[in-house]
């Protein structure tokens, strides 16, 4: 008992500074996502509208999902501190499953809003946007690798 208490407070000290990194990092996701924006783009001007939008957004989720899952890993120690270790164990392994699931959603949302705002590959018809892909500087399909350039400034003169 003795112990257990004297471990206490360095594991919670180690779970809070995990914690604060991970925010960081999901923050740093979002601001990333408004630094990409800045970033001199060479897509016509209403795709580079519809790609920031989408990063935006998925950055935004993604900043939801980093905050209800470390908010559900901290409750899930709070309470389950006293319990057995397996249920400790199967708290994290659903939450990791959840985790994993809704990062599985995610892309699938990510490709819902291409189709949504028409930000699809003129060549092979998949969606355009996805994470750290580099779309805006060299203008190519992150899929097929062909430009969508040419195209797209076709189809808008
Ligand atoms: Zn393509």
């Amino acid at each position: 008992m003795h112990s257990a208490a004297a471990i206490a407070p360095s594991a919670n000290t180690f779970l809070a500074g995990a914690c604060i990194l991970f925010f960081v990092l999901g923050f740093y996701q979002i601001l990333s996502g408004k630094y990409w924006g800045k970033v001199k783009s060479i897509l016509p001007a209403e795709l580079e509208q519809k790609r920031i939008e989408i990063a935006v957004r998925h950055n935004q989720l993604v900043g939801v999902l980093l905050l209800a899952f470390f908010g559900a890993l901290f409750s899930c120690v709070t309470l389950l501190r006293h319990g057995p270790r397996f249920s400790m164990v199967l708290a994290m392994v659903l939450l990791l499953c959840a985790e994993f699931y809704a990062i599985r959603r995610l892309f699938k949302y990510d490709e819902q809003m291409c189709e949504q705002w028409g930000f699809m590959c003129p060549h092979c018809h998949k969606p355009l946007y996805q994470p750290r892909s580099f779309i805006n500087l060299n203008g190519r399909c992150p899929k097929c690798q062909k430009s969508i350039l040419t195209d797209a400034i076709r189809s808008s003169v």
